[in-house]
């Protein structure tokens, strides 16, 4: 045994320790809300999280336009129809009605999906909460209140090694889905997650999460800095915000100042806990090509289709051989097609506005197609071109004039995946 002090973000759940990995004390970070717990720990503990089996899930999910108590506890992977009945009787739980889209739920269920608990936040009134809880009491029965608390952001650091799959690895390591989509999203455009992801890639993130004193987690917040081996090469990258963590103009950046916001999302459909296992290759994915011009995304029908760019819907309903046909026209000379959808997202119609990454409707195989699948078009001026080849403008790097600050801000993101990951402090590159 060796007595080591380990450094966490926060009041975290010790069982989670290890996955923290261990540093000596760094004072430059001395400045955040930082617990330093010294506690004995065994050395093999010190590897990453291996996914374990466990036997209690937590998910964490948007309200949907249209959402009733049953989709959102089905999105959540609640299987209790008495959870449902409960929370659609019950004076305070039926509260869970008045949350506006977009707003974070989560929820925690055993195996067999019975709801052990839920909570969300009703509103936020910095730096109030007012949450809502449904707990599972001792006797089995459920018990719905409501609490006003202070909450605090605070830094959490992760890592996780990928067995079978990134969600499964995500899981293990109590990463919310929250954060495995936006890390998806920076991603996509370097590692293609239906297909290059290997057994012993594996990860660090560093996120923002909103808590309760309590150590309730109120929702998780902005992903902030992450480093992603895949197949023995490393892709990293940090949110940076020259007005600060309260400011309204980050963007993620390579660690040398490069903007990696992207013009196109490069994978316009949701990458979901379904389609993100291991050898998905029996699909048929059809290259870019004269005959064919658009490029073809297998995933289960009802998979979320989402925006790639901001834009002006031009075009919903049906188009012949398409089926079910969004048509995107984007700023400049772009316009997006996705085609043989399920059906839209609720309420979509010509003369909307979207915002990059918005659920535009669902995979589905409508019109000529012999299997669920997105099928999606970049045109320019009207043509097609292949969206995996074509050029679309870049974002701006870091002004000079910003980069001593962002210098000073990658320097501390690095350290932080280093203290995730349990590695020694290497400059970051
Ligand atoms: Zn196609």
């Amino acid at each position: 045994m060796h007595r080591i002090r380990l450094i966490v973000g926060g009041v975290a759940a010790l069982a989670a320790v290890a996955a923290f990995g261990v540093a000596p004390f760094a004072p430059d970070i001395a400045d955040q809300p930082v617990t330093r717990v010294t506690q004995a720990v065994s050395l093999p503990e010190l590897a990453v999280h291996e996914e374990a089996a466990p036997t209690s899930y937590i998910q964490e999910v948007r309200v949907a336009k249209g959402d009733t108590i049953a989709s959102l506890m089905e999105r959540l992977g609640v299987q209790d129809a008495a959870a449902v009945a409960f929370t659609g009787r019950d004076a305070v739980a039926r509260e869970l009605l008045k949350l506006r889209p977009g707003k974070t739920v989560s929820a925690s269920t055993d195996e067999d999906g019975e709801l052990l608990w839920l909570r969300a936040m009703l509103s936020a009134d910095e730096p109030n909460a007012r949450m809502l809880f449904i707990e599972r009491r001792d006797d089995g029965t459920l018990q719905a209140r409501q609490v006003v608390e202070a909450y605090e952001r605070r830094v959490v650091m992760r890592s996780a090694s990928i067995q079978s799959s990134l969600f499964a690895a995500a899981d293990a390591a109590q990463i919310p889905d929250a954060i495995t989509q936006q890390m998806v999203d920076l991603l996509s455009g370097d590692i293609d997650f239906y297909n290059d992801l290997r057994r012993g890639d594996s990860f660090e993130v560093v996120y923002e999460q909103l808590a309760l004193p309590s150590g309730e987690v109120v929702r998780s917040g902005q992903l902030l800095a992450i480093r992603f081996i895949n197949a023995g090469r490393k892709h990293q990258a940090l949110w940076f915000d020259a007005d600060g963590p309260a400011g309204h103009k980050g963007a993620f950046y390579a660690f040398d100042g490069r903007s990696l916001k992207k013009a196109f999302l490069k994978t316009p459909v949701e990458f979901t806990r379904i389609s993100s296992g291991f050898g998905n290759r029996n699909h048929p994915i059809f290259g870019y090509s004269h005959r064919h011009t658009g490029i073809d995304f297998a995933a289960p029908s009802g998979t979320g289709v989402r925006a790639a760019s901001d834009g002006t819907v031009e075009f919903a309903g049906w188009q012949r051989g398409y089926g079910n046909t969004v048509i995107i026209r984007h700023a400049g000379v772009h316009s997006t097609l996705y085609a043989h959808l399920s059906g839209f997202a609720r309420g979509l119609k010509k003369g909307q506005r979207v915002t990059q990454g918005d659920i535009i409707g669902f995979v589905g195989s409508t019109g000529n197609s012999t299997g669920p699948h997105l099928h999606y078009e970049l045109h320019v001026n009207g043509a097609p071109v292949n969206p995996q080849t074509a050029i679309l403008p870049d974002a701006q790097p870091i002004a000079a004039n910003l980069m001593p600050a962002f210098r000073a801000h990658a320097g501390e993101m690095g350290r932080r995946l280093a203290l995730a990951g349990g590695r020694e402090y290497a400059q970051a590159e």
